[in-house]
């Protein structure tokens, strides 16, 4: 294969455009990945829509790539021809920076992403920096894969690192394509893990996806639930709302987190005295560095959980990106290349 099929983005706002490229060779430090599966994530309207300055157009979006190194450019170690490997929105960062030098990667001061700042994975391939890999399992296909290098590591590391204990209540605002994830993720850790969504319709889902409780915000009070079950240690919003956060606040336990992965254009409201009543706290949380994308698709493999994808052929990203930005994707839409 000497050449490659991607679909690309000529400038913000112009449609995506399939187009064949010559096949991409990997220089030092990075591999090319023969794709087999990429996730179509809400981000992907950055590169879409030119929300980002530096974007250099034409540029291939695609943040959510699974697939098998098969070139190893020079001075690379540990990652041969063969191996299965995944990107996520983390696609390398420069070891120079503050940040870098404090060990804090993923807030590297000119941290790369594929499908922005490089050419991502809606392809046949891409070349990735050897820094941005994680080892995907054998229990994992592609597919399943793929959207767990994103929206399964927000989840996964932002609760891991909230500070909730096994046994604690934590609750999952919102019941999406982060938040599916982010209630399976509670429960295997072992939290007493309360779903939070709008309407009855969607109880049958958290209560399969393994929630001990539902509230339903539409006719529920749920920082009043919240506290009546003791408070919640954390609360992970992934709901593209700041009004909505702002209500569950008071449903907080005391030295309690509201961490924040949805990204809402509305500003969230909070009462001073609802943050010092009870020490709260309210924190963002970036979604991870290449080895926590490896410890959530460990963590995945282990213990079964799993993103619910629907699948669909790399041509048809122009449809499965119009789907998930209508929100009618249940959940993640993953292209697939057929490699
Ligand atoms: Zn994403
Ligand atoms: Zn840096």
């Amino acid at each position: 294969m000497s050449k490659m099929r991607c679909v690309q983005v000529g400038k913000p706002g112009a449609p995506f455009e399939l187009v064949e490229r010559d096949l991409p060779r990997p220089k030092a430090g990075e591999v090319r990945i023969k794709v087999q599966a990429c996730g179509v994530c809400h981000s992907d309207s950055i590169a879409k829509m030119g929300l980002f300055p530096g974007i250099a157009y034409p540029v291939v979006p695609g943040h959510e790539v699974a697939g098998i190194v098969d070139e190893v450019g020079p001075d690379v170690i540990g990652w041969p021809v063969g191996t299965r490997v995944g990107v996520g929105w983390f696609g390398g960062h420069c070891g120079r920076c503050e940040p870098c030098r404090r060990g804090d990667l993923v807030d590297c001061r000119n941290l790369r992403i594929p499908g922005l700042t490089y050419d991502g994975g809606y392809a046949d391939a891409m070349i990735a920096p050897a820094d941005a890999l994680a080892l995907i399992p054998d229990d994992l296909t592609p597919a399943e894969a793929a959207p767990l290098l994103c929206a399964g590591v927000t989840t996964f590391n932002a609760l891991r690192e909230s500070g909730a204990r096994p046994g604690d209540l934590v609750a999952i605002l919102g019941i999406g394509g982060l938040g599916h994830l982010g209630v399976q993720y509670a429960v295997k850790m072992g939290f007493r893990t309360v779903a939070i969504a709008r309407g009855a319709e969607k109880e049958p889902l958290a209560h399969k996806l393994g929630a001990h409780i539902y509230l339903d915000s539409q006719t529920q009070d749920v920082a009043a639930e919240l506290t009546k079950l003791g408070g919640a240690k954390t609360i992970l919003a992934t709901v593209t709302s700041g009004k909505a956060m702002s209500t569950v606040i008071p449903g907080l336990a005391v030295r309690g987190k509201l961490v924040v992965v949805g990204v809402g254009m509305d500003p969230i409201e909070v009462s001073a005295l609802d943050l010092l009543g009870g020490s709260r706290s309210i924190v963002g949380h970036a979604s991870g560095a290449s080895i926590d994308s490896q410890d959530t698709l460990a963590f995945s493999a282990l213990t079964g959980v799993r993103p619910t994808i629907e699948t669909v052929p790399l041509e048809q990203a122009p449809e499965a990106y119009e789907k998930m930005m209508r929100n009618e994707a249940r959940f993640r839409m993953v292209l697939t290349t057929g490699l």
